[in-house]
């Protein structure tokens, strides 16, 4: 059986989504905006699953607007960056998704000015650093709750106090964090956050921003008014369903599901570290995602594509960094760079990351074969030199 060790990508989606989405495709097909039968049960189901995902983020249901991805939540936030001329300032990290950086370049395009804050070695943003960043016009601050390629956890409340007391809006891309990171928005300093339903084990092609009551934004796809007017288009009613569900799960199971694979991570490092002695964790030890591995190997690190094919051979599917970044695969990683990381080095990363259905016999499986694959690479390595 193939072992799926790339949760951070995406995730399977949880059976018992699946099967809450079911009567949305075929039999409750209605459009949400309609007024017959059909139309108000659809409606319905979207107000339900609002509720759900307000309820896992202690949000209220009206400040929840629904997206195609966390990818289109990122970009409808940060559009309120620009100010009505153009002249507004983003504070972001070195380490953000493309979803943020590509974003933000093309804000700098119309004018607005970007500052990337770095990070530590651990790959951490110091509030001090951002709080010392903000400028008069600073409109924004958008600081990611979790990376997807090292799993750092971000300290978003003092950079959220930081945003505020400049009077910045503050933006968290908390895609990666939640579900595995809890988030209590009625008392933390964040006035948006975007997520995404593939990440905790619901559909892909769903996603939504919170929009603090009170905070204006513009709408980027415009058309019949949908989600308060923020996101026109007929809503994807089975997708949201699901997107409702699997919060729903995650509310309920996320302690236990960290607390496991918490266990689970520590044993795959522990296994990993004793049998590969080049083997090196990457990202802050303790403040990191429940379930994410990220792995250096001193010497190797241009062959971790070699490694990740070797892996897939043997069953196991891992990655490089981000999937997102496939087509640059053999590129240094800008987040390993800005860890502070040589070209070379940065090359090399492979990216283990567990979910809810991973069990123990599969973590202690990749704990035979991956030292294995790293020795044999070696001698191939060595044998050419
Ligand atoms: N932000 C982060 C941190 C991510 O990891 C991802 C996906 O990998 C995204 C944004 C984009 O989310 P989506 O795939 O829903 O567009």
């Amino acid at each position: 059986m193939a072992i799926y060790l790339d949760n951070s990508a995406t995730t399977p989606v949880d059976p018992r989504v699946v099967k809450a989405m079911e009567p949305w495709h075929a039999q409750a097909f209605g459009n949400p905006s309609s007024l017959h039968t059909l139309g108000r049960q659809a409606r319905d189901a979207v107000e339900t699953a609002r509720a759900q995902v307000a309820a896992l983020l202690g949000a209220r249901p009206r400040e929840i607007v629904f997206t195609a991805s966390g990818t289109e939540a990122d970009n409808l936030a940060l559009a309120a960056a620009d100010g009505a001329s153009g002249s507004g300032h983003l504070v972001t990290s070195a380490i953000e998704h493309p979803a943020i950086l590509e974003t933000a370049r093309a804000l700098e395009r119309r004018g607005v000015a970007v500052t990337h804050v770095p990070v530590d070695a651990d790959g951490l943003v110091d509030p001090a650093v951002v709080r010392d960043s903000m400028k008069p016009r600073t409109r924004m601050v958008s600081i990611m709750a979790a990376n997807n390629v090292i799993g750092a956890i971000q300290p978003v409340t003092e950079i959220g106090r930081a945003a505020r007391e400049a009077g910045a809006l503050f933006h968290t891309d908390a895609v990666q964090a939640v579900g595995k990171t809890p988030f209590n928005l009625a008392e933390q300093p964040i006035d948006l956050l975007s997520l995404s339903a593939h990440k905790l084990h619901g559909p892909k092609g769903v996603g939504a921003l919170y929009v603090r009551d009170g905070v204006t934004l513009s709408p980027i796809i415009h058309g019949g008014g949908q989600e308060r007017g923020l996101r026109s288009a007929t809503e994807n009613v089975a997708g949201i369903v699901g997107f409702g569900v699997a919060a729903e799960l995650a509310a309920a199971e996320m302690a236990d599901d960290n607390v496991r694979l918490t266990a689970l991570r520590e044993r795959l490092i522990a296994g990993i570290l004793s049998a590969c002695p080049q083997a090196y964790v990457i990202g802050h030890r303790q403040r990191r995602l429940p379930g994410h591995v990220c792995l250096g190997f001193a010497g190797q690190e241009g062959e971790a594509i070699r490694l990740l094919l070797a892996l897939d051979e043997a069953g196991i599917m891992a990655s490089t960094g981000s999937a997102c970044s496939a087509s640059h695969a053999a590129e240094p990683s800008y987040v390993l760079r800005a860890l502070g990381f040589d070209p070379f080095r940065a090359r090399g990363a492979l990216r283990l990351t567990l979910g809810r259905f991973n069990t123990e016999a599969e973590v202690d499986r990749t704990i035979d074969i991956l030292p294995t694959l790293v020795g044999g690479l070696r001698r191939i390595a060595t044998a050419r030199r």
